[in-house]
Order: structure tokens, then C-alpha cells, then sequence
């Protein structure tokens, strides 16, 4: 190769490099430095984590973590690895038990009456922060100084919760966010979103954590992310759904017992928490801040929903990583210290919260209507067609000076950060009204038929009764009447593997079988109200929403013609209300009126030879 030559071709691969390099467009990053970086081991520590090594320029892939885990709870007693499960491709998707009892059963756990605190990493495996962080957090309970956060408390921590996932590593994984160098995919091998699967359970990774918290029930659950979306200063932004969701007590534990105490530490580690944010318009931050609560499918709302304290957190994928892992940190052991105070007494308030059986029940709350929302994460939190919006209380935002720019390449106004501190009073749609009521009926009859959904039922930990002969009850059912599939929009496209299903419903009372093998599920307990989010069809995140009943929309009997032509004759002549009934359907309907089939079919569906379960859902309520 002559010397042009391969200087041509060295200034095209730096020309490609530094088009494709995301990292060099993101708004201006601010130096920081923090208390917190004391917790990062020195060299020499023969428990140093591969993070630390590196200056947290890279994170340890899923072997080199799983084999230092290995290490690290062989050599303690405090710390036992399990695994909690197999991902789709055969990786054991592990979980670190921390505790002083001599037994780590479940059961023994439970016995101990020490509150149990359930963190979760890489749910989606890009956001990896929390495993870095839990790795320097047991390394210090091990072999540090901070044995004694076990004193009143259990720990459990899943280092890396989409294993799978965590392996489809590049660093073209997540152009928005300031490293690791090697990020993890957001979806699992599937393409499955693990954080949209917690009502569905088609994953093998959320089942696995179903089973956990069933099996263990832990007071705190912590599902910790990364976000995408506006630039501000917070470095760490976490919270429970404040006033929305069904669990009152708890959400004011988080609110003022949980969230001023955390603040504290991150504040005086040299942390800026906030509150966790959604722009009302993301060009522009001072129009407003949106706190949604989304359905079950969310990590978050599932734990209210079930009445479980859950905490979401969203690092901002604008800090730089080391910032981010020592902000995680000091949330991490900020939350074992106050279980440590404030554990029994959260551990009564989920009792009460657990014992509440309203009458109504809220299926969504009322969110004000969003601008350019192009970032999904947000948009796919909206559970309600109710846009009418709650009315705002105010946020004093520490925010980051932006402005509104015109693009040559699309035509249309796009936002820059310009890296600069503003402080803005802002308006915070909080949420606050519930929408979209159902009346809690006294239980649900879900026939045998229905096997794959009563098994994902049960998988929830929702308790039921299965009967051995058939038996005829008094039920109220639904008949649905207009549907659409796809998502609200109404556009015809699959959603994590489903197509959705919007349908209205009128309801009808009847004597229906339900054969051996059905169960009744009573709305008379705990999971209740889950039970209720996942079988009323209104429900964003029921399973017929989710499109596991699409077969009652086929009809699979019919008529001939030449039996239904006379019959209809027949029917004319002996019913005058049918007679007039047809002339004022087919004036109204010209389309009806035209069609052969259409016509058929209507005096068909008028006859007791009609399908009477053609779009019936065939779960029945017990009033
Ligand atoms: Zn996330």
C-alpha cells in the first residue's frame, strides 16, 4: 500500500469513528467530585472489582462477575450465592444472600423478623450501575468495615437480572448515556422488555423474580435503571409513585420517612438527588414535570399494586459512570441503614396496606396530556385515555439551561443543553386523580379452559380455589362489543410479542358452567386488587388486553344459506316488531342493507342457533 493510500485510509476510519461516536454530541458534562469516592478501594485490596481497576471506565462481563461473587461469598460467611433461575439461553441468573443467620431459607429469613431488603441490577443490562455498586457494597459488608448493616437487616441483591442481555455488550448500546465503555442490550434475547413483563410474566428472568419475592417477601424492593430524556443536575433520581397506586400507607412511608433520609446521605456524600422526572414537553423542562404511574406491567406499580414498598430508581445517564456507581452505592446502604430504624415499622404499614379491600379501584390515573414525547419509556407509562388533566403542585427544579434550535435537517425545532445550572419553579403533575373505576366483585371464575392464563395467576402468588366437579354459577360476564387491536393509537403492530386488544364491554348476568378444573379467585385478599388489574378486561394491563383471549373473536359455527333464507322468512312472519326492527336497520345501514352476508348473519345471531359465546369473555364475576 503507497503512503497516500494508507493515509486515506487512516482519515476514513477516523472519519467514521467520529461521525458514529455518539459520546462526543452529548450536552457538556460537569466535573464532580464527591465524599463518596473514599468508598472506592485502593489498589492493592485484593477485593478490588473490576470497575474500580478500571476508573470505572469499564464494567466485568457476566462471567467475570459471576466467578468474583463465587469468590467473594465463598470466602465470608455473611454471603451466600444462589441462582434464582435460568435465562432463555442457559445462564443461571444468580442472587447474593447477605445476612448474620446461620440458615438462609426462605423461611428461616422469614423467622429471624429482621426486615428484608430485595435489590435488583440490569434489568435492563445497559443500566448497570447497581451491580457495580452492589459488588463494592458486599465486598465492604464482607471484608470492610460495614458488617454491621446486617445487624437488623437481610439483604438480597441480583447483580445482573437480564443476563442474556448483559452479554449483547458494545459500546453502541446506549448512545444517551455517559459509560461503561461496554454497555448491555435494554431488551432481553427475546427482544422482550423486561421492565413491561411484570404483569404478563412471559419471561423467564421476571418469573424468576416473582418467584423471589413470593418466596421471601421482602418489605423494600429496589429495581434500579438509567434514564434516557432531559438533561438536568441530579445525579440519581428515585422514588415510589407518591399518591397514586393502591397502597396509601407505604407511599407515604417512601414519600416521608424513606426519601428525606436517603437525600441526606446522598447529599452529604456530595450526591444531587432529585425526584424522579418526566418533561411534560421534552424541549422544554419548564413547561412542567409528570410523575406517572403506569399499570402492573412496570416494576414500580407492581410492587404498589401488591402492596410491596418498591422503589424505582433512574441514575441520569449524563453523569459519568464513576458518579453514578458511588451514588448507587450510598443509596444502597442508605436504605439498609434506615431498614435497620424504620424496617418493623414499615413491615406494620404494608400489614395495614395489605388488609385494605376498597370498594372501587381505581385502573388508572389521570395524566396530563404530553408534548413530543418521542422518548418511549415515558409514553408507554400512559395507562388512560382520561387526559383531563390533575391539577399540579409546584417542583423547585435544579435543571440545566437549554434552547430551542431549528433543524435544516428535519424542518422542525430540536432542543440543545447547554451544560449551564438553572434553577426553575416548575409545575408537577403528580397524579393524584384517580381514573377509570371497577367495583370489586366478591371473586372471579375463570374456567379450565383458560389454563395458561390461571397458571401465570398462580405464578403471581394469587391464591385460588380449584374446583373438582363442574358447577353452575350466577355470574356476571362480559360481552365485548367494539374492539380494536393494537395499541391505543391504533396502530396494528405487535407490542412485546402480543397484539393488544382495546375493546368496550357490556356487562350480562348468567347461569354459566364452569367445568372441573376452573378456579374461583377471591377478591378477599392481599393480591386482590392485582387479581382485579389482571382480569378486568378495562384494565391496560389485563390479560385480555394483552391479547391472551383473541380467540373469542372468531366465530367458528355458521349457517347456509339455504337453511337461513326461509328460516328468516319464517321469522318475518311471525314477529311484526322483527319486520320493522329489519326496514330500520337497513334504512339506517346501507351498507347492511346491501350486503347478503351481513343480512344473514343478522337473522342468524336472532336465533338460538347462534354462537352464544362468540365474543364472551369468558371470565365470570361473583357480585
Ligand atoms: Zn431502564
Amino acid at each position: 500500500m503507497n503512503k497516500n493510500k494508507l493515509w486515506f485510509s487512516v482519515y476514513a476510519i477516523l472519519v467514521t469513528v467520529t461521525i458514529t461516536n455518539a459520546q462526543s454530541f452529548l450536552p457538556p458534562m460537569i466535573e464532580w467530585k464527591g465524599a463518596s469516592e473514599s468508598l472506592i478501594a485502593k489498589p492493592g485490596n485484593p477485593w478490588i472489582t473490576s470497575a474500580e481497576r478500571s476508573d470505572f471506565v469499564t464494567t466485568p462481563d457476566y462471567n467475570e462477575t459471576i466467578n468474583w461473587f463465587k469468590k467473594l461469598s465463598a470466602a465470608s460467611p455473611l454471603l451466600t450465592m444462589v441462582s434464582i433461575g435460568k435465562s432463555v439461553e442457559g445462564r443461571d441468573i444468580f442472587m447474593i444472600i447477605a445476612s448474620t443467620e446461620e440458615n438462609n431459607t426462605p423461611s428461616s429469613l422469614q423467622k429471624s423478623g429482621k426486615p428484608l431488603l430485595l435489590a435488583q441490577a440490569g434489568i435492563h443490562s445497559g443500566e448497570i450501575d447497581g451491580k457495580d455498586a452492589g459488588m463494592m457494597l458486599l465486598r465492604d459488608i464482607a471484608f470492610g468495615n460495614k458488617k454491621d448493616l446486617l445487624n437488623k437487616v437481610n439483604f438480597l441483591f441480583i447483580p445482573i437480572l437480564s443476563v442474556d442481555a448483559h452479554e449483547r455488550s458494545s459500546p453502541y448500546n446506549r448512545p444517551n448515556q455517559r459509560g461503561p465503555q461496554n454497555q448491555g442490550w435494554r431488551t432481553n434475547a427475546q427482544n422482550l422488555n423486561l421492565n413491561r413483563d411484570y404483569a404478563k410474566l412471559d419471561t423467564k428472568e421476571i418469573r424468576s423474580v416473582i418467584k423471589v419475592i413470593n418466596e421471601y417477601d421482602p418489605v423494600l424492593y429496589m429495581d434500579i435503571h438509567v434514564t434516557d430524556g432531559a438533561d438536568y443536575q441530579y445525579d440519581i433520581t428515585f422514588g415510589g409513585l407518591g399518591l397514586q397506586g393502591n397502597s396509601p400507607g407505604i407511599s407515604q412511608w417512601l414519600e416521608t420517612i424513606y426519601k428525606p433520609f436517603a437525600d441526606k446521605n446522598l447529599i452529604a456524600n456530595g450526591h444531587i438527588p432529585g425526584p424522579l422526572l418526566i418533561a411534560l414537553n421534552e424541549m422544554d423542562f419548564s413547561r412542567g414535570n409528570v410523575l406517572i404511574a403506569g399499570g402492573p406491567r412496570f416494576s414500580d406499580s407492581y410492587g404498589n399494586m401488591r402492596h410491596m414498598a418498591s422503589l424505582l430508581i433512574e441514575n441520569h445517564s449524563l453523569k459519568p459512570y464513576k458518579q453514578r456507581v458511588l451514588g448507587t452505592y450510598v443509596l444502597l446502604e442508605s436504605t439498609l441503614k434506615i431498614l435497620a430504624t424504620q424496617g418493623q415499622m414499615l413491615k406494620e404499614i404494608t400489614k395495614t396496606d395489605k388488609a385494605i379491600r376498597s370498594v372501587k379501584v381505581p385502573m388508572a390515573w389521570k395524566v396530563p396530556q404530553m408534548k413530543n414525547a418521542v422518548n418511549f419509556e415515558n409514553s408507554a407509562r400512559l395507562q388512560t385515555s382520561d387526559t383531563s388533566s390533575p391539577v399540579p403542585d409546584t417542583l423547585n427544579l435544579s435543571g440545566m439551561e437549554s434552547r430551542i434550535l431549528k433543524s435544516k435537517i428535519t424542518n422542525a425545532d430540536y432542543v440543545e443543553w447547554m451544560g449551564k445550572p438553572v434553577t426553575m419553579k416548575i409545575v408537577n403533575y403528580k397524579g393524584t386523580e384517580p381514573a377509570d373505576f371497577i367495583t370489586r366483585p366478591k371473586g372471579y371464575w375463570i374456567p379450565a379452559s383458560c389454563d395458561e392464563v390461571i397458571a401465570r395467576l398462580k405464578l403471581h402468588g394469587i391464591k385460588m380455589t380449584t374446583i373438582p366437579h363442574s358447577l353452575e354459577v350466577k355470574v356476571e360476564m362480559y360481552r365485548i362489543t367494539d374492539y380494536t387491536f393494537g395499541d391505543d393509537n391504533q396502530e396494528i403492530q405487535p407490542y412485546e410479542g402480543h397484539m393488544q386488544v382495546n375493546g368496550s364491554t357490556k356487562p350480562e348476568t348468567r347461569k354459566q358452567v364452569f367445568p372441573a378444573g376452573s378456579v374461583y379467585i377471591s377478591s378477599d385478599q392481599p393480591l386482590g386488587e392485582l387479581a382485579m388489574l389482571l382480569l378486568e378486561p378495562m384494565s391496560k394491563d389485563s390479560y385480555f388486553s394483552w391479547g391472551f383471549f383473541l380467540s373469542i373473536f372468531q366465530r367458528t359455527e355458521y349457517i347456509e344459506a339455504y337453511v337461513m333464507e326461509p328460516m328468516a322468512k319464517k321469522m318475518l312472519e311471525e314477529s311484526p316488531e322483527l319486520q320493522k326492527e329489519f326496514e330500520l336497520k337497513k334504512a339506517q345501514d346501507k351498507a347492511f342493507a346491501n350486503n347478503q352476508n351481513a343480512i344473514l348473519t343478522w337473522f342468524y345471531s336472532k336465533t338460538k342457533y347462534y354462537d352464544d359465546r362468540y365474543l364472551l369473555y369468558p371470565v365470570g364475576r361473583e357480585l
